[in-house]
């Protein structure tokens, strides 16, 4: 776990590059090294008795703590203006740990309808074992969620922009009711990244992360971060350290030297995702387009107010169903098909085969999913390249739909 030190005093991108680092350095190597050590030895008893009750810096046992993975709680720390970090395996597992550490038999969870579907497997399938009781509201409706809130819970869980519609939370408004009747408020903040949101200087009392996606940003590497106040992030580090859900330092690497590049991705990716929105608005085969940059999003005040850039996620929906986006995804070039997102490459899906397939069709237009909607994960390819792309693929899918041919049926 990574606690306070020096403030930062940079902009975020040259944080990004900088922070946390130095004094990890070894023999003038100018990289973080790898330690891939399982335990870390002392000839000095008593220095070993003072690292072991944590009455001094060092690493006693690689389940608990690792040099590399320690820069990068480190790094996402300041980057997050938090005052504590800590890591592990997968987004999940820093979700899941979080709120089994937090809630005990008998709490209260006030959530949305439109969290990840992982976390709200945990809050369907999970916490109700634990007798802890949980309230999903539409995700647009604030009034509601304070009105949820309002009948008493531990925890507000929140998640801004949501996948795959991009819907926006007016994180001041929905932090401050929190603390107004005495819940913590955590928010996730992958979509958003440290660059475009900072949900602690909203209040939020933590923050979690799935660095598998744009922190990492090259799509080889899972893991997952918890910042925040120093001590819930202790309470939620001591559960991961004896149940084991402990990021791996090759990993840790891997991720720590995608997030030097983090603020100049994601401005590209924001740039580009605004730009492609637009041209997609304006598009004769598309029916409608979710980014929270748009005018035309119910959310784009509340987006515009508390984000410094709207994101590189975008989903919209083809003119001609299912069949349509059968017809489109596969003519994309520059676009990977595959159930992920936040990485260098672009990348695609329909929410209806991916992230929402266990719903019935009336389960995600209830979520407001059309069956036609595709996700869109803009990468950091020349925005000029991937608008050609997504055209040359529409006009391609429009012809198949025009033509009358079926496309292989399901
Ligand atoms: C991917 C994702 C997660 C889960 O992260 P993993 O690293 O896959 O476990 C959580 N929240 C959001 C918003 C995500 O996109």
């Amino acid at each position: 776990m990574a606690d306070e030190r020096d403030l930062p005093t940079a902009h975020q991108g040259t944080m990004a590059v900088w922070a946390g680092e130095e004094q990890y350095l070894m023999q003038g190597a100018t990289q973080v090294p790898v330690v891939h050590s399982v335990s870390f030895g002392y000839r000095d008893l008593d220095e070993w008795y003072e690292v072991a009750l944590g009455q001094r810096a060092g690493h006693i046992y690689g389940r608990n703590t690792n040099p590399t993975v320690q820069v990068l709680e480190e790094k996402l720390r300041l980057l997050e203006g938090a005052e504590a970090a800590t890591s592990f395996s997968t987004g999940m597992a820093a979700i899941s740990s979080t709120l089994f550490t937090l809630l005990s038999p008998g709490d209260r969870v006030v959530s949305i309808k439109d969290t990840y579907g992982g976390t709200s497997k945990i809050f369907l399938e999970f916490l109700p074992r634990f007798q802890i009781d949980v309230a999903l509201c539409d995700t647009g409706d604030f009034d509601a969620i304070e009105r949820e809130v309002a009948k008493g819970c531990k925890i507000l869980y929140l998640e801004t922009p949501t996948n795959p519609t991009l819907k926006v939370l007016d994180l001041p408004r929905l932090i401050s009711c929190a603390h107004r009747h005495g819940a913590l408020a955590i928010v996730d903040n992958t979509f958003a990244t440290p660059v475009n949101q900072s949900p602690l200087s909203m209040g939020a009392d933590l923050v979690v992360h799935s660095a598998t996606k744009f922190l990492g940003g090259h799509a080889d590497a899972l893991g997952g971060l918890l910042c925040g106040r120093k001590d819930l992030v202790a309470e939620v580090y001591h559960f991961r350290e004896i149940n084991g859900a402990t990021l791996h330092p090759e990993a840790a690497y891997l991720i720590l030297r995608g997030l030097k590049t983090l603020s100049l991705r994601v401005k590209q990716q924001n740039q580009s995702a605004l730009r492609i929105a637009r041209f997609l608005e304006a598009h004769p085969e598309i029916d409608e387009v979710f980014y929270p940059g748009l005018e035309s999003h119910p959310h784009h005040d509340v987006a515009a107010r508390q984000m410094r850039g709207f994101g590189g996620v975008m989903s919209f929906s083809l003119r001609g169903g299912f069949d349509a986006v059968r017809a489109f995804l596969p003519k994309l070039r520059f676009a990977h098909l595959a159930a992920n997102l936040g990485c260098v490459e672009t990348v695609a899906g329909p929410p209806r085969t991916t992230s929402h397939v266990e719903l019935t069709e009336e389960g995600r237009a209830s979520l407001g999913i059309p069956e036609s909607l595709v996700r869109y994960s803009v990468g950091i390819e020349e925005t000029e390249d991937l608008i050609a792309d997504l055209d040359q693929a529409l006009r391609g899918a429009a012809e198949v739909r025009r033509s009358g041919k079926s496309v292989a049926s399901r």
